[in-house]
């Protein structure tokens, strides 16, 4: 796989490996990580206007729009016929806030 005389732009945001400048590559639309084609699952990355964001990007807009949901709609989410989906939402959070926290040791 080492390639003598081949570019390397950067490293992949997924995978950790070298991008070469004749490998097929995307770039995150926000902070321009490189992300091997190959990597990527675009059901999971790509934005609705069809940008690829890198996994971090990711996550961050995923926060950006539950948070918009939740600080508009949070009177409609208190009723009491909500309630055991708002007890799913916090175990859902508690579960990712241990993931993440985990990870960022
Ligand atoms: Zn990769
Ligand atoms: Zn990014």
């Amino acid at each position: 796989m080492a390639s003598a005389g081949k570019k390397v732009l950067g490293r992949c945001a997924i995978c950790g490996r070298e991008v070469y400048e004749d490998d097929k590559y995307v770039q995150c639309s926000i902070c321009g990580a490189l992300m091997h084609e190959s990597c990527i699952d675009r059901e999971v990355l790509e934005d609705s206007e069809g940008n690829i964001l890198c996994p971090y990007d990711a996550a961050l807009a995923a926060l950006d729009w539950f948070d918009a949901v939740i600080t508009t709609y949070i009177d409609s989410l208190k009723s009491p016929e909500n309630k055991e989906k708002l007890q799913d939402i916090v175990k859902r959070l508690e579960n990712y806030i241990k993931i993440v926290e985990e990870s960022a040791e």
